[in-house]
């Protein structure tokens, strides 16, 4: 059985991506030699610019519930407009350092997202996560880590559990090209039971879209073809 081939993270102008997300479709569509199944908008959310910190939660909701809602309706209408031809998926990525007090917010703002990317964590950050990862209302990754650098006094072999056992999934992101540098990592993470993502993070080139099949590649070649993350489209949010 072959998996289908993901591109799980793309941006569009409803945070700082170029693209729109028919656009995104269209060039996914035609990229020559493989055949792409669906591809995830996990665009930022949630940025509260730093010069006004939102510190509660009704002021967090007051701020950011008409935007989600907005944004997970423009990606569910995309899912209609492109069935039959790629599956659009809608994930988000989530600033930690930024959100990490309005979590249970963010939480029940999460009908209709169907996975969700975490940026810039450290170790303090990742057990914390993974303290809570099982509860989210969807799966939950760790969005282009670098791990040795974002975990520096931490071993792999206790990231990797970490991940496994709060079942957190690894993304192998075309930020962390050429992937062989890092060799360790990706020696440890197949003896582990951590699936994996792809994603080129598409911003304003769509050259990048090009790497999608290295990464691939790569990830067969290190025996996580059979782990690739599959989100579950989840349905439309009650009004
Ligand atoms: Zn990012
Ligand atoms: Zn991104």
């Amino acid at each position: 059985m072959t998996h289908p081939l993901l591109n799980l993270h793309n941006h569009t102008p409803f945070s700082d991506g170029a693209y729109t997300i028919d656009e995104l479709c269209e060039a996914h569509l035609a990229l020559r030699g493989v055949r792409v199944d669906g591809i995830g908008i996990c665009d930022h959310l949630f940025c509260t610019p730093s010069s006004h910190p939102v510190s509660d939660e009704r002021e967090f909701l007051r701020v950011f519930e008409r935007e989600t809602r907005r944004y997970i309706d423009e990606v569910h209408a995309a899912r209609q407009r492109w069935a039959g031809r790629l599956t659009v998926y809608c994930g988000c990525e989530i600033n930690w350092p930024l959100n990490r007090g309005m979590l249970p917010a963010i939480q029940r703002l999460m009908h209709g997202i169907d996975y969700v990317l975490f940026e810039f964590l450290d170790w303090a950050a990742l057990t914390q996560l993974a303290s809570q990862a099982r509860r989210w209302p969807c799966p939950v990754g760790l969005a282009h880590a670098d791990v040795r650098t974002a975990f520096p006094s931490t071993s792999l072999d206790q990231v990797v559990r970490t991940l496994a056992n709060a079942r957190i999934f690894y993304e192998i992101n075309a930020k962390l090209m050429p992937l062989e540098q890092h060799a360790a990592w990706f020696d440890i993470l197949p003896r582990h039971r951590v699936l994996v993502s792809l994603g080129t993070d598409t911003h304003d080139d769509l050259a990048v879209l090009g790497t999608l099949t290295t990464l691939r590649d790569f990830a067969q070649r290190h025996e996580l073809g059979d782990k690739l993350f599959v989100p579950q489209p989840r349905a439309e949010a009650a009004a």
